[in-house]
């Protein structure tokens, strides 16, 4: 076994690793690891969450940081507040034993005074939503001439939320800086027109294949029912869960909306997060969630985008997704940590060859459930 150490990780950031129960570098960590600490350069990877990404660009970027120069040294750039909070939080993990390292993350729809004000701190790391980030440094309270690496985390996300032209705007303003490392699950025409305007031709490329990156126990089942029984077959099964924690996932918010009030008239400990819902009630549903008092969260896979809650007992496809890359996304919230997980579809007897060609694509073998009489 390869150990982060080997790989150049330094032993303070090991530390804070370990007691994480991070000690086996996972696919894309073995690959980006030594090549953005000898360097770096450019870097496109084709990962998603659950492969280990997070830890993979920022313990290179952590190490490169000069915790003595009080300036903004590297940028990380995130579609959602969940996911720029959620990056926020593992890099003050990782540096516990480091030299005092400070990250900030800003983001739109909430308020600017109180992040002004966080910023007049000494920052080390800025991690952004496109948007709020072109208006912090338009207002002076962010400067990014000091900075030395740009992450772009999601990047296929930002695009698709819109952020196409502020990404352009923020590219344009750090053509100076060497290191520049997109990550993105998908590969769509807008993220390849990105990369050929902003980074270099001989960016290093890696691909991780599946959400298997993180030592992942995934089991893939189906169960045959018609629509208006799906949420009877939901109740059995989330009885079957007892307390275990899970997310059930539907393409609309109107389905979200709909099955959340069953579910709670059932007395099911659930909320919700979607499209309309303010910050604060998305932040309040999380809470509850990760504090454990709500024990199933159902969510549209948009709002779900960036969220990290751990050791999940399943995922319920309520809706078949709209994508593979959905599909694998949904599940790769399950199975995490060497625990294994449950990623259920509930799908009618004409959506069986979707479950047929999802076996197929990604590599995946179902097994079907039927329901409890
Ligand atoms: P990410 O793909 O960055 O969203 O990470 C997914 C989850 O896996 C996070 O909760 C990490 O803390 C965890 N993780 C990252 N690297 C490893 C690793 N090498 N071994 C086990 N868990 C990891």
């Amino acid at each position: 076994m390869t150990t982060f150490t080997q790989l150049g990780v330094h032993k303070n950031l090991v530390k804070g690793l370990s007691e994480m129960g991070i000690k086996e570098p996972s696919e894309i960590q073995l690959e980006a690891i030594p090549l953005l600490l000898n360097g770096g350069g450019n870097l496109v990877a084709k990962a998603q969450t659950g492969t280990g990404k997070t830890a993979a660009y920022g313990l290179p970027l952590l190490q490169k940081i000069d915790s003595k120069r009080k300036v903004i040294q590297a940028l990380i750039l995130c579609p959602t507040r969940e996911l720029g909070q959620q990056i926020a939080k593992q890099l003050f993990k990782y540096s516990k034993y480091t030299d005092p390292i400070y990250t900030e993350s800003v983001y739109g729809g909430a308020r600017i005074d109180e992040q002004l004000k966080a910023l007049q701190r000494p920052t080390h790391i800025i991690v952004a939503t496109p948007g709020r980030l072109i208006d912090l440094v338009k207002r002076g309270a962010i400067d990014l001439s000091a900075v030395e690496t740009v992450v772009l985390d999601e990047a296929d996300e930002m695009l698709s939320m819109g952020f196409k032209d502020e990404l352009d705007e923020i590219l344009n303003m750090m053509r100076r800086v060497d290191d520049k490392w997109l990550f993105s699950a998908t590969m769509p025409q807008g993220i390849n027109q990105m990369i050929k305007n902003h980074l270099s031709a001989d960016a290093h490329k890696i691909e991780i294949k599946g959400p298997n990156g993180v030592n992942k126990k995934v089991e893939h089942q189906f169960l045959i029912c018609a629509p208006e029984e799906k949420s009877l077959v939901l109740l059995q099964f989330l009885a079957s869960q007892g307390t275990n924690q899970g997310i059930v996932f539907c393409r609309t918010k109107e389905t979200v909306k709909n099955l959340v009030k069953d579910l709670y008239a059932k007395k099911i400990k659930v909320d919700c997060i979607h499209g309309d819902l303010l910050q604060k009630e998305r932040d309040k549903a999380m809470r509850g969630f990760q504090n454990k008092t709500k024990t199933v969260l159902v969510a549209t896979d948009i709002a779900a985008r960036g969220i990290d809650v751990q050791n999940l007992a399943y995922v319920v496809h309520y809706e078949m997704p709209s994508s593979d890359e959905y599909y694998t996304h949904r599940s790769g919230r399950t199975g995490r940590g060497g625990q294994s997980g449950v990623s259920l579809s509930l799908v009618t007897s004409k959506e069986v060859k979707q479950i047929r060609a999802l076996e197929k694509k990604l590599g995946v073998s179902y097994t079907q459930i039927r329901r409890a009489k």
